[in-house]
């Protein structure tokens, strides 16, 4: 006999058909920085200019950290950022369809 929690559960399959696509994935943002070389004579660095350099930055216990991303890998942590963000829309729009169907079925 199906209790009445087993009838207002989730439907995963929908759900995960729904995310399967947003991979691969991340949660943080990509900044651009100048940092030193500490190279001695550089002139970029002697200038004030120093180099540009991406760095992610994520957070992780409640605490902000952040990891160099070499230049050709920046527009690949780019879509994993992309693909993060629409995981957590759709994450907060099936917390809302959920909240839908238990109050309708609390409501018969
Ligand atoms: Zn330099």
């Amino acid at each position: 006999m199906k209790t009445r929690a087993d009838k207002v559960k989730a439907q995963p399959a929908p759900f995960l058909e729904k995310v399967a696509g947003f991979m691969p994935v991340a949660r943080g943002s990509l900044a651009l920085v100048r940092k030193a070389c500490g190279k001695p004579g550089c002139r970029a660095c002697k200038s004030g200019r120093k180099h540009p350099a991406w760095l992610f930055v994520y957070r992780e216990g409640g605490k902000q950290k952040s990891r160099h991303v070499p230049a050709q890998c920046a527009p690949l942590m780019k879509l994993a950022i992309e693909n993060g963000r629409k995981l957590e829309q759709a994450i907060c729009a099936e917390g809302l369809a959920y909240l839908d169907s238990l109050v309708a079925e609390a409501a018969r």
